[in-house]
Formats: C-alpha cells, structure tokens, sequence
C-alpha cells in the first residue's frame, strides 16, 4: 500500500475515494490504467477525487490529462451527466468558506533552492525600492500537525485552502490556544506534545496524526483523547505565536545552519523543518501567491522523508560499462512531494548482503529533487541474483561488489547505453533517447559512426517519420558544425574513470595530439591523478582510439582546452577568480551573460560551459534548471548568486 501522501492529500483521499480503491487510484495517476478502460464508478470516483485533490492545491495529475482524457471520457459516455455541469461537487458542499485562503508551504531540500527563493525577493526589493539588506526575515518551526483556522468563534479545517469543515467542536472539548493565546489568532495547526505522546498515546495511536482526527471527528471521544485536552497536552498552536529568529539574510546565510537546528527543535511539538518568511508587507505583496504557495515564504526541510515500502521486485538493468545495475520497484508511493516507483539498490552485494528481493520491507528517503535512496531493510525478502545478462544473456561475473556483463561487442544495453551517453554528453544534439536509438539498434546499426552515416532515406527505413528522420539528420550535421570543447568529446566515449573532471584535467595538461601516447609515468605526476588511475586510462583511451579517431575525421569541430599551466605562471596579481573555473547559468539581472564570461576571462578566470568535477563556482542567475543545480551540488559545486558573485569580484 502506497503509505506517503501528504496529510492534506490524505484527508482528501481517505474521506472521498468513494469505492476506487487506493491501488486503482495510484494506477490511473501512474497511466497504467487509461480513462477508457475504467468503469463509469471508477471514472466518476477517480474524476471527483482528482478535482478535489486540483482545488486543494496539490494535484496529483496535470490538468490537461484531467480535462482531455478523464473528463472527455465521461462526457463521451454520457454527455449530459450531472457532474459535467457542477462547478462544485457534492462532497465539499457541506463545507463553509474560510474566512480568509489557507495554501500549503513550498518546500526546499536544499541551500540552492533557498538561494533562488533569496534571488526572487532581491528582485522584489529592486522594484519596490527598497534596500534588500535591511529587509527583515523571519524563521519559525514548521509544525507537522493538522492544519485549522481560527475565526474567534468558529474553528475549521483547512479543507482545499478555501473551504473547509468546522471543528469548533474541538474548542468545546476543551482544546486550547498554544501558549495561552487568545482565540481569533487565524491560521495554525493542532499538535500534540511529542513526550505525552510517546509515554500515553502510542500504545493506542499509531501516530500523532490520529490524535489530532480523532479530536475533531463527530463521534464521542477516546477517553485518552480527552485526558489529552484535559493536560492541555494538545493544543492549536496559532502561526503568530510560533517562537522565532528575526533579522536581516546576510546574518541568517552566514549562520544558517546553525539558526536553522536551533529554531527546528524549539518546540515540545513534532516539527519537520523550519519556515522562512520575508517580513515587508509591501515585498509580500509585490511576490504575491500561486494557488499551491505563498511566494514569499518557504518551507527548509533536509533528508526528513522517509516512507517505507514493500517490493514487489528487482528488475536488472545493464549498464553502458555493463554492469548490471539492481532497480528496486514497489507500489507507486509519494516521497517529498514526488510519485515514485523505483529506487536503485546500487549493486548486486548489497542485494545479496541485505537480503533486497521481493516482499522485503525497505525504508526509502529523498531529498528534494535527489533520486530515491534505500535507507535501511526492516525485513528481507527473496534474493534474486540473474545468472545471466539481461539484456544479452550473457555471462555475468562479480567484480568486486558488482556483477558484470562481459559480452562487452554485442550487448545490446551495453550499446545502446553507450550510444545515448556519447549524444548526452555532447549536449547539442537531440532526438537520440532510448526509444529512437533502439530503433536504429534493431535496425542493425552498431556504431556511432554508422549512425553518421545514414540518409534520412535510412532513418525512415527504422521507422522515424518523414519529418523526424529530416530533422534528425539535420541535428547530426549541426553537432558536426557546432564547436565543442576537446575534453567534452573524449569524455562523451564514456570510458571509465574519464568522466568530464578527468578529461578537462587531461587537456589542461596535455593536447589532443599526445593523449593517446600519455604513459602512465606522466599520468599519476598530473594533480588528482594515481598511478591505479594511470593504469585505467591508458588501457581505456588504447580501446577507444581507433574509433575516436574514426570519429573525429567525421568533422567535429573541437576547441582546444588552453594549457593551464603555463598561463598561471604567466598570470599577474591575482584577481579573487584568477585560476578558478566559473560556469554562469540562468538569466542574469545585472548584465549580459556573455559580458559576464569575458570579463571574468579578463580577471583571470576559465569559464566553462557546463558543469564538472573541476568546477569552482556555479554563478547562477534566475531560471536554473532543477537538473543543472542538483548535479552542481553533487559535485561539490560551490553555488553562488549573481549578487554574491559580483560582490566577490568588487
Ligand atoms: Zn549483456
């Protein structure tokens, strides 16, 4: 059973599901199961849970699917069905109107996201005039509990942020205000302290979350439910008296994590992260609202979630360096805002050592944007270890902890691996994803020169239309065309151990025309270099040469990585960025990126175009994509703002 939805989307989905089952819901999200193919119950309950789930602000489908594929359906079957004409349904009817919106937090699982929450409000500032340095913030614990509204006189649910239940009730049962507050106070939660909890509840409660339900529902209360009031061990806990931090950015971001661990664990309550908010009203109003979020406030949260999950499988994959890679799958589960299914397990040892098979119970996490990683196995399952190559059926052999496949000339996975890292790591070219490159594999092409070989004539053989085989042609010519760096085409072979750090540490050493005559000797004396490395580059670049020779006698056009080492001698007094590679990102506010790259030339700097191991700074401006920023980080990346990075350059 997927066990991870966001409380709000539980409330929703526990109260409203109707007769659509938990796993049939998470089937149609996932497309497993088609608008067509669903009962009329199916497709009703399915329709008025997903326009609950839309209107409470966390969708869990776009709503182009909503409208062309669910709602399309219905009116094709029954065109004049009364659900086509309610603006509401039935369901949130009962509901009153809050007296003013609730909307959920957004979330940041990591500095980079805070940072461009940070640019938005320097951007907001500008406009409004205002001095961004002497804007005030403020921190506070972010509650997990059940979020309220309290009007003074009545109490309610958040419900969809518009409308939602009224639980006054739970004020008559003797529910009090945090802190002895005053009633009337507007949005909070109701939590209950973390210690009663452990010591009188958990023999009964699963967790928190029951208590609070449990003090709200209509039926009589639990007896422990009611001491709970009675102690005043549960409370509803107004936004406004949370304690706090307060100050300006630069003193939150140069003690930032620190402010942040001591405001988390203020609190007797269960809290999951900290909130951050500007506090100018006129800056608030300016950034304004989506319909999920308050633009000017952001939830820092850090490797919380978890969600335990029970595998249904281990499905192997093989790699493009042939090994063979254990993906674990599980019902669709959501994790930190995101459905998911799979996780990888690493390798085959920690399959075989931890007992990773079927029916094993295994705790998951993920932070942020970060792909899902196995925690801990809570119980173990059936292992399943392939004998032979998934993809080849080839003979595996462990080496080390993983298992690999040695059919290394005709694995199919292996080439066509192989073929999409070469096009990925060019970065200028597209249409060369796994669906059409299996299609000019089973066409019985092999190798990438044979790929620049063919006509358009050859590509609609394949199966590629007409036009698609035109402009995938046409993409080929312009890679050739297109200049591109000669450590990032040594990297795009994908031979191990010269990912883009180590070839662009290569070339900064060592032109193009005596790579392939390095010795190991020379290698290990290059900064960051062992003599084991030496050995693996020298047996990696040998089986590679000839067809990168082949390769490059297509036309590609290579710029040379200057030789660093001597310019670094030659260099005068040096400039904050003299020697460091810089790469700029997203659109910049205060200049032209171009005017940003030359000048850092100027001041000595080597400015990169995409980001790797030898990356110093990633200058960032508005727009980064998610992909770019995460892989930054991962490499040990330092991450800088635009603002920042021309304070650090005066
Ligand atoms: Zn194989």
């Amino acid at each position: 059973m997927p066990s991870s939805l966001s409380p709000e989307q539980q409330e929703i989905v526990d109260t409203h599901a109707g007769d659509l089952t938990l796993a049939s819901f998470f089937a149609i999200v996932e497309g497993e199961r088609q608008a067509e193919d669903l009962s009329d119950n199916d497709l009703l309950d399915f329709l008025q849970l997903a326009n609950l789930l839309y209107r409470s602000g966390e969708p869990v489908i776009s709503d182009d699917e909503y409208d062309f594929s669910f709602l399309n359906e219905l009116r094709r079957r029954y065109p004049a069905h009364p659900f086509l004409g309610t603006v509401e349904p039935e369901a949130v009817a009962k509901t009153v109107e809050l007296p003013e919106r609730m909307l959920s937090t957004d979330k940041a699982y990591n500095f980079s996201t805070i940072q461009r929450w940070i640019n938005r409000i320097e951007k907001a500032a500008h406009e409004s005039q205002k001095i961004f340095s002497e804007l005030q913030f403020r921190v506070t614990p972010k509650l997990d509990g059940f979020a309220a509204f309290d009007d003074g006189t009545r109490l309610y649910t958040r419900g969809d942020g518009r409308r939602g239940t009224d639980i006054t009730r739970a004020m008559e049962r003797g529910l009090q205000v945090a802190e002895g507050g005053l009633r009337g106070l507007g949005p909070g939660e109701i939590v209950v302290n973390r210690e009663w909890f452990t010591r009188k509840l958990a023999g009964t409660f699963e967790n928190s979350r029951n208590v609070q339900a449990a003090l709200i529902k209509e039926k009589e209360l639990d007896p422990l439910v009611e001491e709970t009031l009675c102690e005043g061990k549960a409370v509803f806990y107004p936004f406004s008296l949370l304690p706090d931090w307060r100050g300006p950015w630069a003193e939150l971001s140069a003690d930032f994590t620190a402010i942040v661990e001591r405001i988390w664990h203020l609190l007797e309550y269960n809290t999951d992260g900290v909130v951050l908010e500007i506090l100018d009203e006129e800056i608030k109003e300016r950034m304004g609202d989506t319909r999920h979020h308050h633009r000017w406030q952001i939830a820092w949260k850090q490797n919380t979630e978890t969600v335990e999950v029970r595998l249904l499988a281990v499905v192997p994959q093989t790699s493009r360096s042939g090994r063979v890679n254990p993906v674990v799958e599980f019902p669709p589960t959501r994790l930190s805002g995101a459905l998911i299914r799979r996780a990888t397990a690493h390798h085959y040892a920690m399959v075989r050592d931890l007992k990773i098979g079927p029916g094993a119970l295994i705790r998951l996490s993920r932070s942020g944007e970060v792909i899902p990683k196995i925690e801990e196995v809570l119980e173990p399952g059936e292992v399943q270890i392939p004998k032979s190559c998934p993809s080849c059926n080839g003979k595996l052999i462990w080496e080390g902890d993983w298992l690999l496949c040695t059919n290394q000339l005709h694995c199919p996975a292996q080439i066509v691996n192989s073929m999409e890292h070469f096009f990925k790591t060019l970065g200028n070219i597209d249409g060369f994803g796994p669906s059409a490159l299996h299609k000019i594999y089973n066409g019985g092409v092999r190798t990438l020169g044979e790929i620049y070989a063919l006509s358009e004539g050859g590509f609609q053989k394949f199966g590629f239309g007409p036009k698609q085989a035109e402009n995938i042609v046409a993409q080929l010519q312009r890679s050739l065309r297109e200049p591109i760096e000669d450590w990032r085409f040594l990297a795009a072979f994908g031979v191990r151990r010269m990912g883009a750090g180590n070839c662009e540490k290569l070339f900064a050493v060592c032109p193009l025309e005596d790579i392939f005559s390095l010795k190991i000797e020379q290698i290990k004396e290059i900064k960051g270099f062992s003599e084991k490395i030496g050995e693996e580059l020298v047996d990696g670049l040998a089986s590679i040469h000839r067809e990168f020779d082949q390769l490059r006698a297509l036309g590609f056009t290579l710029i040379s990585t200057p030789l660093t080492v001597e310019n670094e001698a030659e260099q005068g007094p040096a400039s904050p960025i003299s020697g460091k590679v810089i790469v700029f990102t997203g659109s910049m506010v205060q200049g032209k990126r171009d005017d940003m790259k030359k000048q850092a030339k100027a001041l000595g700097a080597r400015v990169g175009s995409s980001v790797s191991g030898s990356t110093d700074f990633l200058v960032c401006g508005e727009k980064v994509g998610a992909a770019k920023l995460s892989r930054a980080e991962q490499s040990g990346v330092q991450i800088i703002s635009e603002a920042e990075y021309l304070a650090m350059i005066g």
